[in-house]
């Protein structure tokens, strides 16, 4: 069978425009660092396949352990169930967050995890401050098919504490609550009508921080939380941001009694040289989101980790403050037990002294492109490392992108540039040769 031509005949890929697009590589299978294609051509994964993988491909250990859970159980429903690989999961996680974590919340995948955050802060408010009128919903709301007392209704139940603040140029998944509180951009243009209203902050600078605190400050009583990638922006281009500015930010914000919710789907595991991003941070978040890294990259996950002052608002007799949210696969036992064996391996392989060795060589590497001309805003944090070819608009569209992974994919290397900005972001078990093979790659690019 002609792999390339079915796949033309009856697959859709995701975030790619399926005119004239370049036939897909199939991929036969992938070991460590490396992925082998129908032919036997390797190429290096230097950007984590998509941004999940940590230990590195088909890892003997997390497929073992899979393999014997799929013997014992491979899913039960996770309302009035419980399991041991999600028990030992929730208590490992707890353990290790940044901040004082006190429930662990399972979905499928990054946009869950934010879409369940988002929810979680909302209605923690409907709560807490609505609880008086929330009685009276149900009769007044289901008969009134008056729209503006429906509006009304609505301010009521909330107490009118329901708005986002985020980030501009943040990304935070493709589902419609987290397509909202992302940056408005091509990913989003057919949905901006559809897509709840935002109060967007620029990532905090000298320059900015006090006019963006006066805006917080303006809308304090409406804002129900603060979501942000702390650190790094990920999709949005690799755009990182100061550490010390950042903890000021959330320390105000917190003060102003807005629930700060860190989107660590990207940074999570390692990623950025701490086994979190917020760690840089001495303020914490109420809600942290994970998942890509959370099972060493092999199963789909998320995780929404909350505070005890969240999960206690949703405590009640009344069943109208229940959470009522889940999905069919809601903590699946094999995925459980895939994060549980990734976390078994950053202590058996010593993970985050690998990041480590990346993250050095990475600024090794940033000082000799920053002799470079023609690429300009070189950055690293841990095993990221980023810069912008100066050539076309600083943008998404930009396709000099498709060029760079066609060239670096012949040279036996896989990077994929969001629009003009190029990075990698490579597995821990990357070698030192494969990293020195993808920047000697990354030289001949550019
Ligand atoms: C990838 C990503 C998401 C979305 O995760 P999916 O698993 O792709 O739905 C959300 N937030 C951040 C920061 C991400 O990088």
């Amino acid at each position: 069978m002609n792999l390339i031509e079915h796949d033309k005949n009856f697959i859709w890929h995701p975030f790619t425009q399926q005119k004239n697009m370049q036939p897909p590589i199939a991929i036969k299978n992938a070991k460590g660092s490396l992925l082998f294609d129908e032919n036997d051509k390797e190429y290096i994964d230097a950007i984590s396949s998509w941004w999940v993988n940590v230990h590195g491909h088909a890892h003997p250990y997390i497929a073992e352990k899979i393999y014997q859970q799929a013997l014992q159980l491979e899913h039960i429903i996770f309302a009035g169930f419980t399991h041991e690989p999600a028990v030992k999961l929730a208590e490992r996680l707890i353990k290790i967050l940044p901040g004082n974590f006190s429930k662990i919340f399972f979905s499928d995948d990054g946009s869950t995890s934010t879409e369940v955050a988002i929810k979680m802060a909302v209605q923690y408010w409907w709560n807490e401050r609505g609880s008086m009128v929330n009685n009276q919903w149900s009769m007044e709301n289901r008969e009134s098919s008056n729209r503006k007392q429906r509006t009304e209704n609505r301010k009521l139940e909330t107490g009118n504490q329901n708005k986002i603040i985020a980030f501009n140029n943040s990304y935070h998944g493709d589902t419609f609550g987290s397509m909202s509180v992302s940056d408005r951009s091509v990913f989003t243009l057919a949905f901006h009508d559809l897509l709840f209203e935002v109060i967007f902050i620029d990532v905090p600078t000298e320059e900015n921080i006090s006019s963006t605190k006066k805006i917080i400050d303006e809308h304090a009583n409406e804002i129900a939380a603060f979501i942000y990638e702390p650190l790094v922006q990920g999709a949005g281009g690799m755009k990182m941001y100061s550490s010390v500015l950042m903890d000021e930010l959330l320390l105000f914000v917190q003060q102003k009694n807005i629930i700060c919710i860190a989107d660590e789907v990207m940074t999570g595991f390692g990623r950025t040289g701490k086994m979190f991003a917020s760690e840089y941070m001495q303020t914490k978040p109420d809600i942290i989101c994970l998942s890509k890294g959370i099972t060493g990259g092999t199963m789909a996950l998320g995780v929404t980790a909350c505070s005890e002052k969240i999960y206690s608002a949703f405590v009640s007799d009344d069943a109208k403050k229940t959470f009522f949210h889940g999905h069919s696969f809601t903590a699946n036992p094999l995925a459980c037990t895939a994060a549980n064996a990734s976390l078994d391996l950053f202590e058996q392989e010593n993970s985050l002294q690998k990041v480590n060795f990346i993250s050095e060589q990475n600024i090794a590497f940033a000082q000799q492109l920053r002799q470079l001309s023609g690429i300009k805003n070189v950055r690293v944090l841990g095993t990221i490392l980023a810069f912008e070819i100066a050539q076309g608009n600083d943008e998404y569209l930009n396709n000099i992108s498709t060029i760079i992974t066609k060239k670096s994919l012949e040279k036996g290397v896989y990077i994929r540039p969001l629009g003009n900005t190029v990075y990698i972001m490579p597995p821990y078990c990357i070698s030192e040769s494969e990293l020195k093979k993808v920047y000697a790659v990354i030289l001949e690019l550019v």
